[in-house]
């Protein structure tokens, strides 16, 4: 009996804590309160508090969920001030240049804060209504300034990974079906799918590679093409790898090319492996998940043509259309793709049931419950609008220009390229050290040490076997005196490094 009360005593204190008519004014207060939380963490003075790893994990009685927990919402903010706010990365800081992480427009964050509390689940008509139409509606857009057909069709993913496993997938289902009568989505393996290979450039993103063995094709499934010094796919190094896989007995069944790379934001080019593409009869991908947004600007459109002859793209407005994780969409060129995907399950959207008026997106995506991440894009797209986040996004690759032609006949640095996006990697050089070992280790030390210090986060990456920095710019509010004082930073902290060691 006892029991009983004390857990209804319980029960009746935290039920107002629904989302529902009566706690509205609770909902308004927790945001607000959340809200001015949130200033402090934008008002923290670094990207990084640079408090050690050991440090944060002794927070113990912080982290750890005590089950019979019933703070206050001050006290549960205080906590994750202390934990969180304090201490994690402020990607809008004009010292943080490491990652494809942008700083997030407001608009995105109204929308999300109304697509997390109304909490839409987007995978059925019957759970979503016009929260369907609207992310139809972003596909739609995107699709027509990237100029598919009428016949293309897409959905919003969790990101460019899960894009491009889907648009492996359907290259490969698609191949076998064309090709060899095979129904790989109901019979599952065939001995002739170990064949498949799948071809993309040395500087393509890692979830090719890892999307394919998630497939059960193994890493060796995918074909590295050389890059030129511009590190953009050699169309003539592609053209002899397919011929000369056929030759072998294997079966090229996808190009995958990249627009705008992880590292050095190069665009293959799209256009000549388009061709190549349809010659041999094969799914033509493009992974425009950094470059793909630049289809919005002046300067980078023409870089993109080719992309509207692509089976299937993969694009993220996370990275480059200033929209807070998750906000990435799967285009592909004829929407009866979504075939080697779709599913149709009693309880949720089953076929003899399907009515094109409304439409049940879980048959396009390989997610069930899925958020509403269209929603951001749309209070974008409204508020902030196309024109300008094109002009945002020529602003971070002039910035990027601007960067190289500041430092490259520095004597400190060796440039790997000139950037065709917002990304510049170089190497940090001490003088009078011609030892590459030496120079990955200074490269690194001035890494981890600006990071550690809270001073600047830089990213780092190997060409040709050697380490860079790499700076990847999003921050259209930032200026050449902001990084020039994080190159400053470099070459003191490079040097420091020569005295002390
Ligand atoms: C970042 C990136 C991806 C992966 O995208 P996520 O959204 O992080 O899953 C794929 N391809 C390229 C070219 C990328 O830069």
């Amino acid at each position: 009996m006892l029991l009983d009360a004390q857990t209804n005593l319980v029960t009746d204190l935290k039920i107002d804590q629904f989302f529902e008519p009566q706690s509205k004014y609770l909902y308004q207060e927790y945001v607000q309160k959340a809200v001015q939380y949130v200033f402090s963490f934008l008002n923290n003075e670094k990207f990084y508090s640079g408090e050690l790893p050991n440090d944060l994990r002794s927070k113990t009685n912080l982290i750890s969920a005590n089950p019979n927990s019933t703070l206050s919402i001050d006290d549960t903010l205080k906590q994750i001030k202390e934990l969180y706010l304090d201490h994690t990365i402020a990607f809008h800081h004009p010292n943080y240049v490491a990652h494809l992480n942008c700083p997030v427009l407001l608009p995105a964050l109204v929308g999300d804060l109304i697509a997390s509390s109304v909490n839409t689940a987007i995978e059925t008509w019957d759970q979503s209504t016009s929260a369907t139409l609207i992310e139809q509606e972003m596909i739609r857009w995107i699709s027509s300034k990237m100029q598919l057909p009428s016949s293309s069709d897409g959905v919003f993913t969790s990101g460019g990974t899960q894009s491009n496993f889907m648009a492996l997938l359907m290259a490969r289902d698609h191949h076998a079906y064309m090709h060899y009568g095979l129904n790989l989505k109901e019979n599952g393996w065939s001995d002739v799918v170990s064949k498949f290979r799948f071809l993309c450039s040395e500087k393509a993103h890692f979830s090719i590679r890892k999307n394919a063995a998630l497939l059960g094709m193994g890493y060796d499934s995918v074909l590295s093409i050389a890059t030129d010094d511009n590190m953009k796919m050699k169309p003539d190094a592609l053209v002899q790898a397919i011929e000369k896989e056929k030759q072998s007995g294997n079966i090229p069944i996808a190009i995958i090319a990249t627009a705008g790379t992880t590292d050095f934001g190069s665009f293959d080019p799209l256009s000549t492996i388009a061709k190549i593409a349809k010659e041999y009869d094969i799914w033509f991908h493009v992974d425009g998940a950094y470059g793909g947004c630049y289809v919005l600007t002046d300067t980078h459109q023409h870089l993109l043509q080719g992309i509207e002859q692509a089976d299937s793209i993969t694009i993220d407005f996370h990275k480059t259309m200033f929209q807070p994780v998750c906000s990435s969409a799967f285009l592909v060129k004829d929407t009866k793709y979504f075939k080697y995907v779709s599913y149709y399950a009693d309880y949720l959207n089953p076929l003899e049931h399907r009515d094109s008026a409304c439409p049940n997106l879980i048959e396009k995506s390989i997610q069930t419950t899925r958020r509403f991440d269209a929603l951001k894009l749309w209070f974008t797209l409204k508020m902030t609008g196309e024109k300008t986040i094109g002009s945002f996004l020529e602003k971070v690759h002039f910035l990027a220009l601007d960067l190289y032609h500041t430092i490259k006949d520095d004597s400190c640095f060796d440039i790997a390229h000139k950037p065709e996006l917002s990304t510049l990697v170089f190497r940090y050089k001490a003088n009078g050290i011609d030892n590459h070992a030496i120079h990955d280790t200074i490269n690194l030390y001035i890494k981890n040490t600006l990071f550690k210090s809270g001073q600047a986060s830089v990213a780092s990456t190997k060409l040709e076997g050697k380490v860079y920095l790499k700076f990847t710019l999003l921050n259209p509010k930032s200026t050449i005196e902001d990084l020039l004082k994080i190159i400053q930073m470099i070459k003191e902290t490079g040097s420091s490094y020569k005295t002390n060691n």
